[in-house]
């Protein structure tokens, strides 16, 4: 069975969920249930950066404990991702006692195979507390980091333990390379080449001053003992992530899906910090890209705020999934807009999917006392198949992973189904006893339209699809019906069952 181990962002600790960290878990999480589809040994890891100065300070602030404060924010983020229907296998936490012994031991690897790698120096900067990192002069606008125009530049001076990145500068060019599929879309793939044509710099393993993260493993010559630079104990996360009991994750990940202003962490440090402990590299990075209100970025310090639970509660966990996935493309840029929204509910899930089920199951259930009646496949079918295979392009790697052309793929065998409603038109051809083979070929070719589109639609509306799945009567679920079952489907002999729609047409707003 072909091995898939898929990881996440771990999400920083500073603040609740939003709809940025929605998007990439959605999206992950339909990537991972597609593959499990196919029929893959899938591992699905997300979880929480909880270290760091910022997290630090934000708990100070609000009066508790570093690790009381990061416990609230994983519990909500644990139940943002239940009521989304996220799928991971494992919930990683960095300030746990395992992740920090295996922080530790990947450093000394490092210290081990590549006793250059680590130094000591002395440095002065302009430090960005909202990226934890120091800001070169390029990544600096009117004073401000470009990312975090609300904060103020921090200048620190401080003796660390620095790793030598400069010395990688080579090894990761001819890596991306050799290996094209290693860092995708194409758009972030020429960032971090033009990135690494300006060369590295050297950039800081450790840090003073502060104690809440892991300690770094060997004292400065001074005799001072310092606590790992954030992005040196958080990055591991993801091969840390297999020592945990139970976990079934084995490195190298297949991906790490992440947003693009932190691709470069994960394609310049992280692949340097394993190349240096003679570790193998993840497979593949995928970095899509943001998602905006109005044009601005969701981000707690950019202050743009819509309630996640808003949009997730306006028509259910799978319409907001499907939405996000169908709106905004998972290669780049979108925006959330409620009038989309609705929109995009109203044709697509309400008068599209639910309309095709609701029709079909009625006629089953009318012509055909609710048995699926026996039929020829026609032209139509190897119209969807086709798309089919289009949607597992899209997902299972073959071209990166744009989520959003999958759903594209089988919206289009909706809105054939519902096509082939009208031009056969089942309600006249029932009229006539001559036309029994041929209503019946027309009932049971929808019939077996819907069951594929559950079972293609199950890694996007993981609980729609199995309503719709229960109201055809298919035996099992349609999440763990494999595609390769699903494009060969025969629905003879179901016994449907109409029930309530899959989608209520939503309710005009109630006049003042
Ligand atoms: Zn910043």
């Amino acid at each position: 069975m072909p091995r898939f181990y898929l990881t996440t962002a771990i999400d920083y600790a500073n603040g609740d969920p939003h709809l940025g960290h929605a998007l990439e878990k959605i999206g992950a999480d339909a990537i991972c249930r597609f593959h499990r589809q196919l029929g893959d040994e899938v591992w699905f890891l997300i979880g929480m950066d909880e270290h760091g100065q910022k997290v630090a300070q934000t708990a100070e602030k609000a009066g508790v404990e570093p690790q009381a404060f990061v416990d609230g924010v994983a519990a909500r983020f644990v139940a943002t991702w239940e009521s989304l229907g996220i799928s991971n296998d494992q919930f990683i936490r960095t300030s746990s006692p395992v992740h920090h012994a295996r922080v530790r031991e990947l450093l000394e690897r490092i210290f081990t195979r590549s006793p250059d790698d680590f130094y000591e120096r002395s440095y002065t900067g302009l430090y960005c507390v909202g990226c934890e990192s120091f800001k070169q002069p390029a990544d600096i606008v009117d004073g401000k980091c470009a990312l975090h125009t609300t904060r103020t530049l921090q200048e620190i001076t401080e003796r660390n333990w620095f790793f030598r990145l400069s010395a990688y500068t080579s090894k990761l060019k001819a890596h991306l390379a050799a290996h094209p599929e290693f860092l995708e879309p194409e758009s972030r793939r020429n960032e971090i080449l033009a990135l690494l044509d300006s060369g590295l710099e050297d950039i800081s393993a450790s840090r003073a001053r502060f104690a809440w993260g892991v300690p770094f493993p060997r004292p400065l010559s001074d005799g001072e003992m310092q606590t790992t630079y954030v992005w040196f104990d958080a990055l591991p996360n993801y091969w840390t992530a297999q020592f945990f009991p139970g976990s079934g994750a084995t490195w190298p990940a297949s991906v790490h899906v992440v947003g693009k202003d932190i691709t470069r962490f994960h394609t310049v440090i992280w692949p340097a910090m394993l190349m240096s402990a003679g570790l193998p590299l993840p497979e593949r990075v995928w970095g899509h890209g943001f998602i905006s209100l109005g044009g601005e970025r969701f981000s707690k310090s950019a202050g743009v705020k819509l309630e996640l639970g808003d949009a997730v509660s306006r028509f259910g966990a799978d319409a907001f999934r499907y939405y996000l996935l169908r709106d905004i493309p998972f290669d780049g840029d979108g925006s959330f807009s409620w009038e989309r929204f609705e929109a995009v509910y109203t044709s697509e899930l309400a008068n599209g999917l639910g309309n095709l089920a609701s029709r079909t199951t009625a006629m089953i259930e009318k012509y055909c006392s609710g048995v699926v009646p026996a039929g020829a496949r026609g032209d139509l079918d190897a119209a969807d198949l086709a798309d089919y295979a289009e949607a597992r392009a899209a997902l299972g790697g073959a071209k990166g992973f744009p989520v959003h052309l999958a759903l594209e793929a089988i919206v289009r065998t909706v809105t054939r189904a519902n096509q082939f409603i009208q031009d056969t038109k089942p309600w006249v051809l029932a009229k006539d006893p001559a036309d029994r083979a041929e209503l019946e070929r027309v009932l049971a070719s929808l019939a077996r339209r819907l069951a594929r589109q559950a079972v293609y639609l199950a890694p996007f509306m993981p609980r729609k699809a199995e309503e719709l799945w229960r109201a055809l009567g298919g035996p099992g679920t349609a999440g763990s019906t494999l595609f390769d079952t699903a494009d060969r489907m025969d629905c003879t002999g179901w016994t449907v069952n109409k029930g309530e729609g899959l989608f209520p047409r939503p309710e005009p707003p109630a006049a003042k």
